[in-house]
């Protein structure tokens, strides 16, 4: 307090240069001090005292000024700062004028004390003698020596600030001459009336005639003690007595009361008799603690001697305090204010404790509100990483993921669901986002579930060979936009080859040559599509019919469509006992049963079948044997798809849905309608392939293409021609099917014939993966969901089934899989030499003088089939060889390449 005063004494006087270098010096001088006294005094106040008078000594050093000087202008700047803060009243209270004020500066001392809690070795001690009108003689003594100046100063001080008087000061007597052992001056001031009430020998002179007895005297003044020069107590209030239990009649005072304000002590030795006139207002402490506030007064004892008595009271605050002193109210004379005070006090603590406990209330509430809001910021948080793990499991990220980030479709249903899926969660959406929503709307009617331009052109930058991009978009049926259109010029060519009334030997070599890969199948064709031009080719053509197949379909009518009928050969049954294997050699099939790998297989599985009603009925099996018969004579010769294909994916379909796990799954037990129907499905699959794909029957403008309207014709074809096949009577091993059940049947083999178009192939994957996209998420967390096993995901799980199975020979062994491929090329190759006798543009792969698919079977791989196919074990895990087999075979193109 004293140094932060002084600071501001120093900076306001002298300014900030010399405080910075004052201070600096000082807290060198202090922490010197403060390290040789840390043991023996660790006090603030030893620091506080040590601090004060080196800043003193340092300021007058640096400004080069006398102590007097400083010391002064200190004062003066003290009561400034003390009237600033609004000290003025306690001063005023201390005297209504200055003289009165100087009479009792010992008081002003123990209130400054009080209120500004003063470090205790600053007080000093003063006396006034010789009160004149216009003088008055002011002795201090104090531990210091030196700052007799500044008590002139705060004296002048308070002359001027608060009692508006001029006072002077002139030393009489000093300890700097040596002529005294304390500072007498005389003070001067323009005259003012003597009040001497405040004088004790006015009562001391006067005869009383009224003294109260010693019992009265005990109870006005419990807390009062008579000692004689020597400090033995004479006389003990009983009050003060019950305080301080050993200050007993004969003690030494000095032993159980220490004289805390003012500083001068028990020296009666010099000033026996004038202590207690000085001394005004004095605090004692008892051992306990408890200041005594009071006065000294001379009096004598009953036998003459001088004696001094002490007169006061407690100084406590509240009735606390009171009992912690082992007192009550009742020890507090009536006539005190104390107990007023304490009453006072009482009622203030209640009203604090009050205040205090609303205070704690609020601020409690203030940290349940704080808990309130973590727990909100908590629960918003776990909101959020909720929110965020529904945005992973929905988000097509997710699902690139799963799909081993082989391809990214993005497709526009996949980014419509997104957006939705934000909005659900509550965000907001930009508008790049809203105007994709809008044009997503706009376009509905299109296939949401192809790629998008973006997709297209990532397509052809991740393949640098353009003939495998364009092949693979053409396969996808990925919109190249203003690319050239070929198939206009073909289509126009082979409209006027319709139309020529008359065929030279040239457009019939054309032709011959354009339709050579339709086989014999072609002939039925012909008839479905009878007035065309294509049938009138037909009757007029039957070399047309290329196939070796075809003969045998003729001769094979009768008995041979009822070979199957009997227990197969052993070496048929030995190939069969490979059914359930993950790797099956479809080649060797054909070869042990003579050319009939489909019909084998498939009746051996259907004919066990439940759902097929009276199937253990000759007649009814006669049906099946006949029906599977002219389906597989319906497969043309072709490479690849032929009928060995066909026993091929019927063979992989079986061990998906069977080994796999997905009937299980799907249906929790053997459905021997949805193994049925999917069977079927997977023999009529690619009935009557023309050996040449949709791009090419569209652009020829191929009666298929016209009935179908562009749409799917070959699938189309397969299921209108299989079910044509189905109707007839003697193939009908249905017939006896409630109706309900065989339009259930009929449905789902058309819905699953026709997501094998490799057109919907991103349709199907994208809407599977959508499907499953939450199972695929928690089955990664760990976490069991139940399948949907709705007919409408059913449905969806089979033509997955089937699209699987239909590229079922990437799954199989190397040698058999480069088989297939080989077979495959050799197809492209075969519609590429028509595409030439037909002089259109030859499809990219399928130039016999480039390379064919055996190059584009990286980028096939990782664009269709390993994303489809991780999608799919992803959701069937019963499936993981399959993809394993797959990534082998993948490994070695890769290596190849
Ligand atoms: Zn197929």
């Amino acid at each position: 307090m004293f140094q932060l005063i002084f600071g501001e004494f120093v900076l306001h006087e002298y300014g900030a240069q010399t405080w910075a270098v004052v201070k600096s010096l000082a807290q060198d001088l202090v922490q010197s001090a403060f390290k040789r006294s840390s043991y023996s005094s660790g006090s603030s106040s030893a620091t506080d005292v040590q601090m004060h008078a080196n800043l003193m000594q340092i300021t007058c050093q640096q400004t080069q000024l006398p102590v007097a000087v400083v010391a002064r202008a200190y004062g003066l700047f003290f009561i400034e700062a003390a009237v600033k803060k609004g000290f003025t009243s306690v001063i005023r209270g201390v005297g209504r004028d200055v003289v009165q004020f100087l009479s009792n500066v010992n008081t002003f001392v123990v209130e400054l004390h009080l209120s500004m809690d003063m470090p205790k070795a600053m007080k000093p001690e003063f006396q006034v003698e010789k009160v004149t009108e216009t003088s008055l003689e002011l002795h201090y003594w104090s531990t210091r020596a030196g700052l007799s100046s500044w008590v002139e100063g705060i004296c002048e001080a308070v002359a001027s600030k608060v009692y508006n008087t001029q006072i002077q000061f002139r030393l009489l007597q000093g300890r700097e001459d040596g002529s005294c052992d304390h500072e007498v001056w005389e003070v001067t001031y323009p005259p003012v009336a003597i009040h001497n009430d405040c004088s004790s020998s006015r009562i001391m002179e006067a005869s009383p005639s009224y003294r109260p007895e010693a019992e009265l005297f005990g109870t006005l003044f419990p807390f009062h003690v008579v000692m004689d020069a020597n400090l033995v107590a004479k006389q003990v209030g009983f009050a003060l007595g019950a305080l301080v239990p050993d200050l007993v009649i004969g003690a030494h005072v000095n032993d159980h009361l220490k004289m805390n304000v003012p500083w001068t002590g028990w020296d009666f030795k010099t000033r026996p008799i004038t202590i207690g006139v000085r001394s005004g207002c004095v605090l004692l402490e008892t051992k306990a603690g408890i200041e005594l506030k009071g006065a000294f007064y001379p009096t004598r004892l009953s036998d003459g001697t001088p004696a001094l008595l002490f007169v006061g009271t407690p100084r406590v605050y509240t009735l606390n305090e009171l009992e912690a002193c082992g007192m009550n109210i009742s020890d507090i004379p009536p006539h005190d204010v104390t107990s007023d005070f304490v009453v006072l006090a009482e009622r203030r603590r209640v009203d604090t404790e009050t205040a205090k406990r609303l205070e704690e209330e609020r601020l409690d509430l203030l940290e349940t509100a704080k808990k309130l809001e973590a727990q909100r910021l908590e629960s918003e948080l776990a909101n959020m990483r909720l929110k965020e793990s529904l945005a992973q499991a929905l988000s097509t990220e997710r699902l690139s993921g799963i799909m081993g980030s082989k391809f990214k479709y993005n497709t526009p249903a996949e980014q419509t669901i997104k957006i939705l899926d934000k909005l659900l969660m509550g965000e907001t959406i930009d508008s790049e986002e809203a105007i994709s929503l809008r044009d997503n709307i706009l376009s509905a009617g299109k296939d949401f579930h192809k790629p998008g331009k973006r997709t297209m052109s990532k397509l052809r930058s991740m393949n640098k060979d353009a003939d495998v991009s364009r092949s693979l978009m053409t396969l996808l049926s990925i919109d190249e936009g203003a690319e050239e259109e070929p198939s206009q010029s073909a289509f126009a060519s082979v409209i006027s080859m319709s139309k020529a009334s008359s065929w030279g030997d040239e457009e019939e070599d054309l032709a011959i040559n354009s339709f050579s890969m339709f086989g014999a199948s072609y002939e039925e064709a012909g008839e479905l599509a009878s007035g065309s031009f294509l049938s009138s080719m037909m009757k007029n053509k039957r070399n047309l019919a290329l196939s070796p197949n075809s003969a045998r379909f003729h001769t094979a009518r009768g008995d041979t469509d009822l070979l199957i009928l009997e227990e197969p050969s052993d070496k048929v049954l030995a190939v069969l006992a490979k059914m359930d294997n993950w790797q099956f050699d479809s080649f060797e099939l054909d070869e042990v049963t003579s050319g009939r790998p489909l019909s084998t297989l498939a009746f051996a599985i259907i004919r066990n079948c439940s759902f097929v009603p009276n199937i253990e009925e000759h007649h009814v099996r006669e049906r099946l044997a006949s029906f599977l018969r002219k389906i597989e004579d319906g497969y043309p010769n072709n490479p690849y798809h032929c009928r060995i294909h066909a026993a091929d994916v019927v063979r992989t379909l079986y061990v998906i849905l069977t080994r796999g796990g997905v009937i299980k799954s799907m249906w929790h037990e053997a459905c021997d309608m949805d193994l049925l129907v999917a069977i079927l499905a997977a023999v009529i699959h690619d009935f009557e392939h023309r050996g040449v794909n949709n791009d090419y029957l569209i652009k020829t403008g191929d009666e298929l293409s016209v009935r179908y309207n562009d749409r799917s014709p070959m699938e189309n074809h397969h299921l209108a021609a299989a079910f044509q096949v189905l109707k007839q009577d003697s193939n009908d091993f249905l017939k006896d099917l409630q109706p309900k059940a065989r339009a259930l049947a009929r449905r789902q083999i058309i819905d699953m014939v026709l997501a094998t178009d490799m057109k919907q192939h991103f349709s199907q994957v994208s809407m599977f993966n959508t499907k499953f996209a939450a199972i695929i998420d928690s089955k990664q967390k760990g976490m069991y969901m139940e399948m949907p096993t709705d007919e409408d995901t059913r449905s969806m799980v089979l033509q997955m089934c089937l699209k699987c199975a239909d590229l079922g020979h990437l799954t199989s062994s190397e040698k058999v899989h480069r088989r297939w491929v080989q077979r495959l090329e050799e197809e492209f190759f075969l519609q590429g030499d028509h595409e030439v006798a037909a002089s259109l543009p030859i499809s990219p792969l399928m130039d016999r003088t480039k390379e064919g698919v055996t190059k584009s079977q990286p980028g096939f791989f990782s664009i269709v089939v390993l994303p489809q196919f991780q999608s799919f074990c992803d959701v069937f895990p019963g499936c993981e060889q399959l993809l394993e087999a797959l990534q082998a075979n993948n490994m070695m193109w890769l290596n190849e390449g």
